[in-house]
């Protein structure tokens, strides 16, 4: 089946009892045992799994082409729960660019987990094999990332990873499942924050995993889950199912919008540079085309100046709001640099987009009120 019919089909099906079209939501945080002490349906308690999560489950799994997939509170639950199942001292490696938020968890809890990390620039394949080790065993990369929008190999970087022991955890959020299969070009795992695009609607926080195999490494993050709690509600869970079942078809809009907004500001005086994969300029353009269906609706961009300037930007604009997150059908405008914090690396004159569903027209033309103050 192709991946539109996926997305409306996996975890659905009629409620057996009431014959019920949309799935339901059962809020029972405890289930019936039998005479045997045994859950009779096969759920026990919420922390461990419950129905409305497993039909959550079946889709994510379906919708990445994965063999099993784990639905969690957050993106970050998601990345942690993967990030504890590694072998003590094992050493991870991670992206220069990408979620500010997975280098402070590096930074502030790596050590107390007995892992090491380096930090490397993943669309590099050169730094990534010299930054191995024989005690590798995590390679993390995010394609297209955030917020430079850099595009990184994922068949070249999953190929290098299990050469060297390692295996390949994709960070997939900004291209969705609609736009990139990382599975399918040899990642062992996908992730993604679902508050963004799955969800879709800038209402609800989650986070998936998805595995090639279901294997030891699969086990070991269920484990974590189980253990520590960072599990998806059930609401959670409906809505994030509910979100999956449009994403196709708000991709394919998102995409459309993003590329008249990039190549018009490609074309303006008060611009810089544009960060978009979609463009022919862009240095990871032709990778970008090999494993991505289209180029997505983020894009971020470099204001002719410095920090006054791009916030001057993200102020004067009426329909992109100024906040952080993305993937709603709202436009969003972003200082990722004030977002991200004091350490952060990213230039203090970049904006980033997430180009919502609005008509492109008004999109371009609030961001022309907003930039020729610059000009
Ligand atoms: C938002 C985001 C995350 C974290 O997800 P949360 O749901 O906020 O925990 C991880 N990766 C990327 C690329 C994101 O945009």
């Amino acid at each position: 089946m192709k991946f539109e019919t996926i997305a409306i089909h996996s975890g659905a099906g009629s409620d057996p009892g009431t014959g019920a079209i949309a799935p339901p939501i059962h809020l029972s945080t405890t289930f019936l045992r039998g005479a045997d002490g045994e859950p009779v349906a096969g759920f026990g308690y919420v922390r461990e799994e419950s129905p409305t999560q497993e039909r959550l489950e079946t889709a994510l799994a379906a919708i990445d082409g994965g063999a099993a997939a784990l639905a969690f509170a957050s993106g970050m639950a998601a990345g942690a729960a993967l990030l504890q199942a590694l072998p003590r001292g094992s050493h991870v490696l991670l992206p220069s660019d990408g979620y500010y938020t997975y280098r402070a968890l590096a930074a502030e809890q790596f050590e107390r987990w007995g892992l090491t990390w380096d930090v490397v620039a993943m669309h590099d394949l050169g730094a990534i094999r010299a930054a191995m080790r024989t005690e590798t065993k995590l390679v993390w990369m995010e394609s297209p990332t955030n917020p430079l929008m850099q595009i990184s190999d994922i068949a070249a970087v999953a190929d290098l990873s299990h050469r060297a022991g390692a295996q390949l955890v994709v960070d997939g959020t900004f291209a969705t499942p609609a736009l990139q299969q990382p599975l399918s070009h040899g990642a062992d795992v996908v992730l993604h924050s679902t508050t963004k695009y799955l969800g879709g609607h800038s209402d609800v926080q989650g986070g998936s995993l998805a595995f090639q195999e279901k294997g030891t490494f699969f086990e070991a993050s269920n484990r974590v889950r189980t253990l520590i709690g960072g599990v998806a509600s059930p609401f959670n869970s409906w809505l994030v199912l509910r979100g999956i079942r449009s994403l196709p078809a708000r991709m394919r809009m998102h995409c459309e919008n993003a590329a008249a907004v990039a190549e018009w500001l490609v074309r303006n005086a008060a611009v810089d540079v544009v960060h978009y994969p979609g463009l022919k300029s862009h240095p990871g353009h032709d990778i970008a085309r090999k494993q991505m269906s289209s180029f997505g609706g983020m894009l971020s961009f470099q204001v002719k100046g410095g920090r006054e300037e791009a916030l001057a930007v993200a102020s004067r604009t009426k329909l992109f709001t100024p906040a952080t997150s993305l993937g709603g059908v709202e436009s969003l405008i972003e200082h990722r640099a004030t977002s991200e914090g004091p350490s952060s690396t990213t230039p203090v004159n970049l904006l980033r987009l997430s180009v919502g569903l609005e008509h492109p027209d008004d999109l371009i033309a609030d961001l022309e009120g907003a930039l020729s103050f610059l000009h």
